[in-house]
């Protein structure tokens, strides 16, 4: 056993997530264009909306793009326009945050909660195929921590079935799929560009992008009370716009997206090398290299002790959280889907054994040595 070092240190706490601050050349630009919205006069919709809505599904390679209020409302509004509602049953993977099932009870019909693959902790088209009833009429796939789903095995099961697929992007911008971005490939792709996100606002905003012009279409009546033109209600929508500030500012952060996800990428590997034969469990990828990707929204590990390990990292000034500790089916909000425990056992084990580790794009190579040197020192591992 070689010498471990001291990793006990005065050099600040690492964070789990660092946002905009950390970058002073990308906070100018976007305090240049606060200034130009606020002069503008224009608040919601417009050309910052515009433009943002044409750069993003251009960005994605779909068709069209919507710009709207939170990655909740492009689920609910997804669905909506796909026509899925009351009676119908949309399956959902129990290991997500829990907007992914909100979506679908919000739109008024239930979700079908299922437990993913073990290693990858992602969705698959077998657990799908498990789950498929007679109300079952769409899937929630969601591409969880940035780790890509294999979207061709699973269109092979739910098109045959006629199921609609919308794709949880939420914390997947930007990766890509067999040289596809995700999003693109189901038949709305939802994001949301919550701060924390890999491409985040200054507050809350969310968006859907698809091929299909009517379900565009739909979406942009629903997000605006269902008017066109003006004061003609043609369906009952809501309001759930995306912000021309909030517009303004993922204009320049999508410029940037490729380049954070890179440094994403890069640290995750480098995290990845160095935790690889210690205590913790790396989860595994669900495509080939090179075919699937990981644009490392969070850097998850697993381990049975995980409190231990917790406390341990705390006093090495090493940042960590869970995401998530509860499954959907185990909240307080499914209670009435009447899942006992031990009804998913596999979501239930993640949500008892994964860390989430700090992953940020502007984290430092000393910061990755750091967090492996940390993690090395646990007695976990001797
Ligand atoms: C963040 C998130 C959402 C919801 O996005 P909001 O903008 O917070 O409503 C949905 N699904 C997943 C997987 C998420 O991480």
């Amino acid at each position: 056993m070689t010498a471990i070092e001291d990793t006990t240190t005065t050099l600040p706490k690492i964070p789990t997530v660092r946002l905009d601050q950390a970058d002073p050349a990308l906070m100018e630009e976007l305090l240049e264009v606060v200034e130009r919205v606020a002069t503008s006069g224009g608040f919601t919709g417009g050309p910052e909306v515009e433009a943002f809505e044409a750069e993003f599904a251009e960005y994605c390679g779909s068709a069209h793009a919507v710009g709207l209020s939170s990655g909740t409302e492009a689920i609910v509004l997804a669905l909506r326009a796909l026509g899925i509602g009351a009676g119908d049953e949309v399956i959902v993977p129990s290991n997500s945050f829990i907007a992914s099932a909100e979506g679908v009870s919000l739109a008024g019909a239930t979700p079908v909660l299922v437990d993913p693959d073990p290693k990858t902790h992602l969705l698959t088209a077998e657990g799908v195929a498990a789950a498929i009833g007679p109300k079952v009429r769409a899937v929630v796939a969601v591409h969880l921590m940035g780790s890509t789903v294999d979207m061709d095995a699973l269109l092979e099961v739910t098109q045959p079935a006629g199921l609609k697929v919308i794709e949880d992007t939420a914390q997947a911008h930007g990766a890509f799929i067999r040289g596809r971005r995700a999003g693109s490939i189901g038949d709305v792709g939802c994001f949301s560009f919550y701060p924390t996100k890999n491409l985040g606002g200054w507050g809350d905003g969310g968006g859907i992008v698809t091929n299909d012009p009517e379900v565009a279409h739909r979406v942009r009546l629903l997000r605006s009370h269902g008017e066109e033109p003006r004061y003609h209600h043609q369906m009952v929508g809501t309001t759930a716009r995306l912000d021309a500030l909030q517009a303004a500012l993922l204009r320049v952060k999508l410029r940037r997206l490729d380049a954070a996800n890179d440094a994403r990428r890069r640290l995750g590997a480098a995290l990845r090398e160095g935790l690889a034969g210690t205590c913790v469990e790396l989860p595994a990828a669900a495509l080939p290299d090179g075919e699937g990707d990981h644009v490392y929204h969070l850097f998850i590990v697993r381990t049975k002790e995980r409190d231990a390990l917790r406390e341990h990292l705390d006093a090495h000034g090493v940042g960590n959280a869970v995401h998530y500790p509860f499954p959907i089916h185990r909240t307080e909000a499914y209670a009435e889907l009447g899942m006992s425990e031990g009804s998913l056992p596999v979501s239930e084990r993640l949500a008892e054994e994964i860390l989430t580790l700090p992953l940020f794009p502007t984290m430092s190579d000393q910061d990755v040595s750091r967090i492996v040197a940390a993690v090395r020192a646990f007695r976990g591992n001797h």
